[in-house]
């Protein structure tokens, strides 16, 4: 016998031949992602910005246009109007040694 038939399983999980290969699976979803990025950030992550975690956007470093990951190494919190600078190309972003980030025009 291979196991109980899929009409009689009572977890709601699809047989394990249907399920995808282990290594396409995501470790974290973005809902863990979010809550990971507000718990390091805290706030906006643009120099003198101290909007709260909780209003900010996550924004991503590399755009996924250009190949960048949804991970929290490329990711940070940037309040609405930062957010809206970071992808505004008269806007130039530039990460400090704190790892905040300063805007200048172009
Ligand atoms: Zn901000």
């Amino acid at each position: 016998m291979n196991g109980p038939a899929p009409e009689a399983r009572l977890d709601g999980l699809p047989e394990p031949s249907e399920r995808l290969p282990e290594s396409l699976v995501v470790p974290v979803d973005s809902r863990h992602q979010r809550i990971a990025i507000r718990h390091r950030d805290q706030h906006c992550t643009s120099h003198g910005c101290d909007w709260p975690a909780a209003m900010c956007h996550v924004h991503h470093n590399t755009p996924w246009s250009r190949g960048g990951n949804t991970n929290l190494a490329d990711a940070r919190l940037l309040c609405p109007r930062h957010h809206t600078y970071a992808h505004n190309p008269k806007y130039q972003m530039k990460t400090i040694p704190n790892g905040r980030v300063i805007f200048s025009r172009t």
